[in-house]
């Protein structure tokens, strides 16, 4: 996953949004970022900078949410936290993980416009990047 790429998709699902309910300024934008999904927020929120430069989004504070990367165990049902690098035997009787329960979303979460009265766009949406 590359943070630049990433961002400018923020940037354009957003700008869109606002663009479609005529809004002219964002205030904030919530990401949840998976432990697992491989993005560094610190670059990630370089990137966002200069992605939203020049566009309806500059200026809004970019809020990322790391989401913990859970495992659950199919013979047990355990879950746990899989930590960095990913534990991916269960604690509790060794065998291998089912699959990641989460740790691997990228998505906007929530987005705050400036306008007053523009109601918040609170659906999960995920991040769509351009190849
Ligand atoms: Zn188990």
């Amino acid at each position: 996953m590359h943070e630049m790429s990433l961002a400018v998709a923020v940037v354009d699902q957003v700008e869109t949004a606002a663009k479609a309910r005529g809004v002219v300024g964002v205030r904030s934008i919530e990401l949840d970022v998976g432990e697992l999904a491989g993005v560094v927020a610190d670059a990630l929120a370089f990137c966002f900078e200069l992605a939203c430069a020049g566009t309806v989004v500059e200026g809004a504070e970019l809020i990322t949410r790391t989401v913990p990367g859970t495992a659950r165990c199919a013979a047990c049902a355990e879950d746990w936290a899989v930590g960095m690098p990913p534990r991916l035997l269960c604690p509790g009787c060794g065998a291998a993980a089912d699959g990641l329960v989460t740790g691997r979303e990228l998505q906007i979460r929530e987005v705050r416009w400036a306008d007053p009265g523009a109601p918040r766009e609170e659906h999960r949406q995920p991040i769509t990047e351009e190849s």
